[in-house]
């Protein structure tokens, strides 16, 4: 059986004998299906280790066909069976299986607290309150009542162990609460003592004691009934009565050892070996340390144990049997080091798990402000996103409007250059444009040499237009010839009106004979020109000097010159007509 420590027992004991009031009436292990036998197994787990272990082998035998949850339910009660042969390492294997695979809630909670109980009787504490604290988390989702009843008093147990009384007594409280009568009922007033007096804050023995002994017997709890007697009979000590402690003892001996309960017949000797010591009755007090020395489990440094070996040890030293008194000492010594340190152990094991749970709540803790910055900085972020959007785009528009007015700028600057470049009246070149780009026209022509001719133009009798239909005809007639001439001009040629009725031609790549031919064309065109005006035609035409380069060399105002001359030697000669200049002083200034 699983015998193994000290307070930890108390629950797999407790279970063993309440489980031992339905061995009576628990079926047999023929007939039945799958998930009968299963039920009929875990009713007598603890109280008929014979058919318990008949079932078992009936369910695993594979004569029946089990579903996975089934599976799952026969390995949680493998793990008791394997748990009563000592074999922890196997029971913690297959129970965590079942907590990790069952679809069961309550099944994965039972699996749980076994695990937890089977872990503190292993001495591995840590790991046991380790596991205790999820669980206890998860019994307010379990509805099963026989669960939470062992969820809740695993718990009270542990902490109570653990030296933790605060919290033992709110699990105990939780017990009572939910459980008014029966075996909760019961547990729950024991925890509740038991951390009263292991804290040190009760010591009278009243009401509370009897009640729960009643309680606890009305419950069929005669060990947690008796272990409440226990706890009256030390106050009853602790306060100087030891005959009162021997009468509370007394009423619950016979029923302690009916339970075959190793701790508790211990606790009884060792308890009743004290009072005996203190009313002097030496005899009985020997009797009854060594007796709860044989009761007690093996190799198991207990209270008990502690209490009956000192108490050895005094009768002895007060016989004057100095040689036993000190072997009695030398095992109350290592007795009493071996239970400090299981006890030290548990609590330092809660405190170290507690601090565990702790530092991951507060890395949890830390992760969720963290979280809660990033997701600061990410709605920051967005909002900056969000304002430099905003700001591109009045950044777009500025830049547009600016991009707009400069094009207005520069669209007017233009128009302005080109006005103040052209000539008002019939929108080719004025005098100044068209003179800069004739020198410019004719510096390249030279240095690539390439011929060019000037041209003067000059309307005839124009004064007589005007004067004869007016300065708007005359205008209109301006227009008309400018027109004329154009109509015959390339568009690298450049033409300019030089003033009034004057205008001059820069027509480059073309030989003299080329241009007499065109600007003959250009003469004839202007002669035709005919504007009807007030029923009278008006007509008129034009004369024109023209220069070559090759003649008068690329400066301009020679060029001038000589095409001036040879316009007014066409006026000499009767106007309306061409004349090439015959200037050589261009060439002959070279020379
Ligand atoms: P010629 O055959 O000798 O060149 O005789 P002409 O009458 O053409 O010469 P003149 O230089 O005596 O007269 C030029 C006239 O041109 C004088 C002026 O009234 C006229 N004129 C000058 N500029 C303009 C203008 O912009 N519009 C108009 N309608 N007439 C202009
Ligand atoms: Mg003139
Ligand atoms: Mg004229």
């Amino acid at each position: 059986m699983v015998y193994r420590g000290s307070g930890v027992l108390v629950f797999l004991a407790g279970c063993a004998l309440s489980f031992r009031l339905f061995a009576g009436v628990s079926p047999e292990v023929t007939g039945g299906t799958a998930e009968v036998l299963l039920k009929q197994a875990d009713g007598i787990k603890t109280s008929n280790q014979g058919e318990f272990t008949a079932l078992l082998r009936r369910l695993g035998d594979g004569s029946l066909e089990l579903s996975q949850e089934q599976r799952l339910y026969l390995e949680y009660l493998e793990a008791w069976q394997v748990a009563y042969r000592g074999d922890y390492k196997t029971a913690i294997t297959l129970l965590d299986r079942v907590m990790a695979q069952s679809g069961d809630p309550t099944l994965r909670v039972r699996a749980g607290f076994t695990a937890v109980n089977i872990l503190g009787i292993a001495s591995r504490y840590e790991e046991a309150f380790a596991q205790l604290d999820p669980l206890v988390d998860q019994l307010p989702q379990v509805a099963d009542k026989e669960t939470r009843l062992t969820g809740l008093s695993v718990a009270a147990q542990f902490y109570s162990e653990a030296g933790q009384y605060d919290l033992a007594t709110d699990y105990a409280n939780k017990l009572l609460s939910e459980n008014p009568v029966g075996q909760g009922a019961c547990r729950g007033r024991y925890f509740k003592l038991e951390a009263l007096f292991k804290s040190g804050q009760l010591r009278s023995v009243g009401e509370q004691f009897r009640d729960g002994v009643e309680v606890c017997a009305k419950a069929a709890e005669p060990i947690f009934g008796n272990l409440i007697r226990s706890y009256a009979a030390k106050a009853e000590l602790d306060q100087g009565k030891p005959d009162n402690a021997i009468k509370l003892l007394r009423q619950g001996y016979a029923e302690v050892k009916e339970t075959h309960y190793p701790p508790l017949i211990a606790l009884f000797d060792a308890t009743f070996a004290q009072a005996f010591w203190k009313v002097g009755d030496q005899t009985s007090a020997r009797r009854f340390a060594q007796s709860a020395i044989d009761s007690g489990i093996k190799n198991e440094y207990t209270e008990p144990l502690v209490t009956a070996y000192r108490l050895l040890y005094e009768l002895d030293k007060q016989r004057g049997d100095l040689a036993s008194a000190l072997a009695w000492h030398e095992k109350y010594m290592a007795a009493n080091k071996g239970y400090l340190n299981t006890v030290s152990a548990k609590a330092l094991a809660y405190q170290t798990v507690a601090q565990q749970v702790l530092t991951t709540k507060m890395q949890v803790d830390t992760l969720a402000e963290q979280n809660k910055i990033l997701q600061l900085q990410q709605a920051l972020g967005k909002k900056a996103m969000e304002a430099s959007r905003l700001w591109i785009i009045l950044l777009v528009l500025l830049l547009g409007f600016i991009g707009f007015v400069a094009y207005r700028i520069k669209r007017s600057q233009l128009k302005f250059m080109k006005l103040a470049r052209r000539d008002g009246l019939t929108g080719i070149f004025n005098r100044q444009h068209f003179v800069s780009e004739a020198e410019r026209l004719l510096q390249y022509c030279c240095k690539s040499n390439r011929d060019a001719c000037l041209v003067l133009l000059d309307l005839d009798h124009f004064k007589l237009v005007n004067d004869t239909h007016g300065h708007a005809v005359g205008d209109r007639v301006l227009r008309r010839a400018v027109a004329a001439c154009q109509a015959h001009l390339r568009s690298t040629d450049l033409f300019g009106r030089l003033g009034g009725e004057e205008f001059g031609m820069l027509l480059p790549e073309c030989s003299p004979d080329q241009v007499l031919a065109r600007v003959e064309q250009m003469r004839l065109a202007i002669a035709a020109v005919s504007i009807g005006e007030g029923g009278a035609i008006v007509t008129v035409s034009a004369s024109f000097g023209v220069a070559s380069a090759a003649a008068s060399g690329y400066e301009l105002r020679q060029l001038m010159t000589d095409a001036d001359d040879a316009l007014y030697e066409a006026k000499r000669e009767g106007r309306n007509r061409v004349n090439l200049s015959t200037s050589r002083g261009a060439q002959l200034s070279l020379v």
